[in-house]
């Protein structure tokens, strides 16, 4: 069995990968494309009960939890002020299974220092641009300042933009552009109480927003707003400034506290076009692998890609474990991960259609008759517990069929 590996990318699958396979007795090496690690990366996330045991089965929940917004309680308002419901966040009636909110920058962090702590080298700057199986065992990735390096396996954890998954599966579709552009930062405000165990959402006028403001005062704040899909650059081009003028603007008439939210908010603001991916039809192609949103990555509507990509990773390292050769664990890897993750996209794809916000007067006021009754219904709803009681346990074998030829 193989001992060496790449890991291209160091956001929430890459470190995790890693730090499985060295409990294997591997020597991962990651590779990222940023020049350093960027701790504001994508301001901040929802990590489910279902990620947060991944991260119990690394030892490191009680470090994340140690800087997070335990978030139990989901409550929505209409553009006019009317409290619209409460959902919880996590499996309905168990608050204390229920999701917590944190920075983006703090999770890649605690994985990464782990990983450095065991001794797992990272190397910034490393933009992979292509693959080459070497004949004999090995592979070779090549990177855009024109180094390289080869290992027994090379797994790609490189997002949804992923160049491993257009190695692994040249035919797959591209990401479909979800419609919004999620864009988010933190603020101060005097004005705006901290929201204990609770996180809030508007659907203003003209785009939806979220916010949560933590027992210190710091408020976590994002907007989905409904734009065309943007061009290549488009909106990593645009400044902190425009995003706020227009933020400011798209949100001027809403309830309080979101305009004081935005007059408040200070720091880097980024805006990130929103991409799913439901169905990659081969995740694997010899010595390659993909993990994480590089094969199906899921709206953030849902609270669940981290939490995914970290499953992915553990159900990985325990096929390499279990199976007689990593052919065999890459075919088991896909078959037991794949249904799951394509009915949380799906999942994912029904909230984000519901996040776009519609310009037509009678279809907000149709919106906002219906959705308290929608509400009440999802508080109490137990059909998505799937989402969330996901069985996974390090010390299961799993059943893996030997593939011949591949
Ligand atoms: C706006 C937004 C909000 C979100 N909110 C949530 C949320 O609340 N909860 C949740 O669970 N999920 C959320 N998600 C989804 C979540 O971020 C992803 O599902 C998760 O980060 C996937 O992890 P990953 O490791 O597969 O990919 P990423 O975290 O995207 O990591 C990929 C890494 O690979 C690097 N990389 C890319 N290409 C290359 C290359 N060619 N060579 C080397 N390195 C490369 C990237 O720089 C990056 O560091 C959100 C996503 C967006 C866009």
């Amino acid at each position: 069995m193989s001992r060496t590996a790449l890991i291209i990318g160091s956001g929430v699958a890459g470190p995790a990968m890693a730090l499985f396979l060295r409990r294997l007795g591997w020597e991962p090496a990651v590779y990222e494309a940023a020049d350093e690690p960027d701790d504001y990366t994508g301001a901040f996330l929802n990590v489910a009960t279902n990620g947060l045991a991944v991260l119990d089965e690394l030892g490191l929940r009680d470090r994340l939890l140690s800087d997070a917004h335990p978030c139990p309680r989901m409550v929505i308002w209409s553009g006019r002020g009317k409290r619209l419901g409460e959902v919880p966040n996590g499996p309905a009636g168990e608050p204390e299974r229920a999701s917590s909110v944190l920075r983006r920058g703090w999770l890649h962090q605690v994985l990464r220092e782990e990983a450095t702590r065991q001794g797992i080298p990272f190397t910034f700057g490393a933009r992979l641009t292509s693959i080459t199986p070497l004949a004999g065992e090995a592979v070779r990735a090549t990177f855009a300042d024109g180094t390289s390096a080869e290992a027994d396996l090379l797994i790609g954890c490189d997002g949804v933009g992923s160049v491993t998954r257009e190695f692994v599966d040249p035919s797959a579709a591209r990401p479909d552009y979800t419609g919004l552009v999620g864009v988010g930062g933190f603020a101060r405000s005097a004005g705006v109480a901290p929201t204990p165990d609770t996180q809030h959402f508007v659907f203003g006028r003209r785009s939806f927003f979220g916010y949560l403001v933590r027992d210190d005062g710091e408020i976590y704040w994002f907007a989905n707003v409904t734009r065309p899909e943007p061009r290549a650059g488009e909106i990593r081009a645009l400044t902190t400034e425009s995003w706020l003028a227009e933020l400011r603007d798209l949100h001027a008439g809403d309830p309080d506290p979101v305009p004081a939210i935005l007059a408040a908010s200070s720091g880097d603001i980024r805006g990130y076009p929103v991409y799913d991916l439901k169905h990659v039809r081969q995740w694997s192609r010899g010595r390659v692998v993909a993990v994480g949103d590089a094969v199906h990555a899921t709206s953030p509507s849902a609270g669940q890609g981290a939490s995914l990509a970290l499953e992915d990773t553990m159900a990985l390292a325990q096929c390499l474990r279990d199976a007689p050769d990593h052919a065999a664990a890459f075919a088991a890897y896909q078959r037991i991960r794949q249904p799951r993750v394509e009915q949380v996209v799906e999942y994912g794809r029904a909230i984000s259609n519901r996040k776009t916000i519609s310009r037509n007067p009678l279809a907000v006021l149709a919106r906002d008759a219906v959705l308290p009754m929608f509400l009440r219904r999802a508080a109490t709803d137990r059909t998505t517990r799937w989402l969330y009681d996901h069985q996974q346990s390090w010390e299961t074998t799993v059943t893996t069929v030997a593939t011949p030829g591949r």
